[in-house]
């Protein structure tokens, strides 16, 4: 065993110690013998048991235990203190910049015991009024789990696209460039990302390989005449591909879409012909109407096109207003006001559905009931302000254990809308956690469910739900399902979008902004909803202030 592996052992054993909160001085004398061990000019392991008790600076009782790792390759003690620790919260000691004093806050204080979790809280802003915390830490932690998480090689749509942007304006500029476009997951707004592929249409890709190999971001991994393999410097994978000018529709094509979508398109096709002016000619040879790149997963698109079904897909010009959403009057960054006005004024929307946290989530500042009614006046007097514009009484409703929402129904009724959201409680069976959100559904202040699973992209999955079971749920109580925006959440998976469609489910792009930045989330639930096949009409809140005042009037049966 080395030196480093051995200091390594006691800087965590010291860590577990401070954890559990035992006594001081074995902690820090835990820790300085790992620093003197990591020093050493020899190797321990080569010594024998009466000679690692006389090392300066070890002391009687931390050399014991170096023994016995020596011996038995752990250390019981140690061994005895992780088990009594979730296995996230040691991952979470694993985090760059987060001393045992901290971890021990988010455990105990905020009950996060996971890095998902922990990585929601910060995007929910809940470490900012921690003891010991603070926005500019908060941030540190944030991107500490991003970093982490990365170096699987797998990223958010979001976190890759500024990458690509920034790239594809690069490429573009190139001299023998013809014709450029992303291909791959990227192109198909996937939620999860492995890596950036282009498509390059050239009389002379040769030329191309050597300006491409000349951008300082990108280090070439591998190169053929038909591909490029490089990395950026943020990891991300990114490779270019070749074509000559007159085959770029169809490699563009067949890149772009799954296996199983690329199957249905060439089993249409004669496969000799690979000269198309476009794709829309290309689909059009196949007999089919175009397919938007966002819905060639071969997974619903032929289904659709077979019974003249193919949607409009819905854009951001289409919503008309902005539901559940966050203000300082509980976990938001900005006020009422300001959320209301860059609503109206930046994104030119109708109406703002704010819906801060409810009693329940205390750490969130949760409005208790003299709290809603204090936030109502302000509504009030705020619609009287400001013209052309209408601020809708939301409130996010913590679904209790029991499915229960965390109002009494004069409360309830006080609220244009209601969005209800699971937030603690996350480990449930499949069983427990459809039948707590049916519950919720059911009840008649429902309007919308929000994040239906509580997933995380890549850092936390969500509690296993009987989607079937929830959907026609919702159908039946005339409940409408989020989308939510958030780059890590995109709950409702698009998978489920076409099934809640069907059942005459509508659904409702939310960005759950906690800022006004927040708000530009919208476009992902945008992209989300594209690839469920989502149309202007299926959105809720493509609905006109008129319209979903009504609406809201009407569910509540006035
Ligand atoms: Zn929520
Ligand atoms: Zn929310």
């Amino acid at each position: 065993m080395e030196n480093k592996t051995i200091a390594r052992t006691l800087r965590l054993f010291s860590q577990l110690m401070e954890l559990h909160e035992e006594n001081p001085f074995k902690v820090k004398s835990l820790a300085t013998a790992a620093f003197k061990v990591d020093k050493l000019p020899f190797s321990i392991a080569k010594k024998s048991p009466e000679e690692i008790e006389k090392i300066d600076g070890l002391g009687k009782s931390t050399a014991s235990k170096v023994i016995e790792l020596l011996q038995t390759g752990t250390i019981q003690e140690m061994a005895d203190l992780i088990n009594e620790t979730p296995a996230g919260v040691v991952e979470i000691m694993g985090i760059k910049g987060v001393g045992p004093k901290k971890v021990l806050v988010i455990w105990k204080e905020l009950g996060i015991e996971s890095i998902g979790e922990l990585y929601y809280a910060c995007n929910e802003n809940r470490l900012i009024e921690a003891k010991g915390f603070g926005l500019k830490t908060q941030e540190e932690i944030r991107k500490a789990i991003e970093f982490k998480v990365a170096s699987n090689g797998r990223y958010l749509y979001a976190q890759v696209e500024e990458v690509a942007e920034l790239l594809i304006k690069e490429v573009t500029g190139l001299a023998g460039v013809d014709q450029l476009s992303f291909v791959g997951d990227y192109r198909r707004r996937c939620e999860i990302i492995d890596g950036l592929d282009f498509l390059i249409g050239s009389g002379d890709p040769s030329g191309i390989i050597s300006s491409i190999e000349e951008i300082s971001s990108l280090k070439v991994l591998a190169e053929s005449p038909e591909k490029l393999e490089t990395e950026h410097e943020t990891g991300i994978k990114v490779l270019f591909n070749f074509c000559s000018p007159d085959t770029f529709s169809y490699n563009l094509a067949l890149l772009t879409g799954t296996e199983g979508h690329n199957a249905e398109l060439l089993s249409r096709l004669d496969g000799s012909d690979k000269s198309f002016d476009t794709e829309e000619q290309l689909y059009a040879k196949a007999g089919l109407p175009y397919i938007e790149p966002e819905l060639r997963e071969g997974i619903f698109e032929f289904n659709l096109a077979a019974a003249g079904r193919m949607p409009e897909l819905v854009e951001w010009k289409d919503l008309k207003g902005s539901l559940h959403n966050h203000s300082t009057w509980s976990d938001g960054v900005h006020t009422l006001e300001e959320m209301a006005l860059f609503c109206r004024d930046e994104l030119k929307l109708q109406y703002l559905g704010i819906s801060d946290h409810s009693k329940s989530a205390f750490y969130a500042k949760g409005l208790t009931e003299e709290r809603v009614r204090a936030q109502h006046e302000e509504i009030d007097k705020l619609n009287a302000k400001i013209e052309n514009f209408q601020i809708f009484k939301g409130i996010e409703s913590d679904i209790l254990f029991d499915g229960s929402l965390d109002y009494s129904d004069e409360i309830l009724a006080r609220f244009d809308f209601v969005v209800a959201s699971i937030h603690s409680v996350f480990k449930m069976s499949e069983e427990k956690a459809t039948s707590r959100l049916i519950k919720a559904v059911e009840n008649p202040f429902t309007t919308i469910l929000g994040h239906p699973t509580g997933r995380m992209l890549l850092t936390r999955n969500g509690y296993p739900i009987d989607y079937k079971k929830v959907i026609d749920a919702c159908a039946a109580n005339g409940v409408i399902i989020e989308i939510n925006s958030n780059p890590l959440r995109l709950d409702l998976d698009w998978r489920w979008h076409q099934y809640a469609l069907e059942k005459g489910v509508k659904l409702s792009i939310n960005p759950d902004a906690h800022s006004k930045k927040g708000f530009y989330d919208t476009r992902y639930g945008i992209l989300a909803a594209r690839k469920g096949g989502v149309t202007a009409a299926d959105c809720l809140n493509a609905l006109n202030s008129t319209e979903i005042s009504s609406y809201f009037k009407q569910k509540k049966g006035i």
